[in-house]
């Protein structure tokens, strides 16, 4: 086995993909039935919570119904195996990095399985579907919605992560677009810090031109390949 390097991983949609939890670009899922403005926004839930429950339940469902794939197995044995040494960052709203084994893992984006109340600020494991007219488990106010980051509302653990990346060696991207910031800039501040930077992804994503290498394929057989040369 070679020496553990720092290192940190971000994944997007893509590692779920092969899970069966589409991609915001897959045609005819669920993503390309609704309208981002109108399900993934601050706005969109005040006008019409409903309409935003309903297509929360739904991914939910999905993905409770939905398996971890070899990449997300991959992942979590080279974090059991170099625990000190890897942190491991997701886009994904889903729990398959969990379900797969790995553990602290920094969700950025919020968690589909937990529900928060916009009145009082209190989180809790959301049930399967939730409803408009659901009272929040500590305050009563019926503004319970699912503990997610919308588009224009602040990720989750910047500090932590920039830190992160601050003390990279190895910065490898999984599955994602590049297109949403800040973690498309990611790279860029893992460049800035000195760490080599892998793209594995289906085909070269927006920032694909700033890692010094980038594989393409299906993140079920480029994960578990890089992960075995690491681990051997
Ligand atoms: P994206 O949909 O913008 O891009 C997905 C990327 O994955 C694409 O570049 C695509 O080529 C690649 N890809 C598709 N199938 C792949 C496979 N089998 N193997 C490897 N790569 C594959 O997703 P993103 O970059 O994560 O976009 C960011 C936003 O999408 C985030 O806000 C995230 O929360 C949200 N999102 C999350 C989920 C989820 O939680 N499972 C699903 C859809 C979208």
């Amino acid at each position: 086995m070679t020496q553990p390097q720092r290192i940190v991983i971000l994944t997007g949609a893509g590692v779920s993909a092969e899970s069966g939890l589409g991609t915001f670009r897959d045609a005819g899922g669920l993503w390309a039935q609704y309208d981002l403005e109108d399900v993934a926004t601050p706005e969109g839930f005040a006008r019409d919570p409903g309409l935003v429950h309903a297509f929360y339940n739904a991914r939910r469902e999905n993905c409770l119904a939905a398996a971890p794939n070899a990449a997300h197995r991959a992942l979590a044995r080279l974090q059991a195996a170099w625990p000190d040494h890897v942190t491991l960052i997701t886009q994904n709203i889903d729990d398959l990095h969990e379900r797969a084994g790995a553990s602290a893992v920094v969700h950025m984006h919020g968690e589909l399985l937990r529900a928060r109340c916009a009145a009082c600020g209190a989180c809790w494991d959301a049930p399967v579907r939730m409803d408009p007219g659901d009272a929040c488990p500590a305050c009563g106010a019926r503004a319970t919605r699912p503990d997610v980051v919308w588009f224009g509302e602040i990720p989750r653990h910047m500090e932590r992560i920039e830190a992160a990346l601050e003390r990279a060696e190895l910065f490898v991207s999984i599955g994602t677009s590049g297109t949403v910031y800040p973690a498309a800039g990611f790279v860029a501040l893992a460049r800035a810090a000195g760490a080599r930077c892998l793209e594995l992804n289906l085909e070269p994503s927006a920032t694909a031109a700033g890692f010094d290498e980038a594989r393409q394929g299906p993140a079920s057989a480029l994960v578990p390949a890089w992960v075995e040369t690491l681990l051997g």
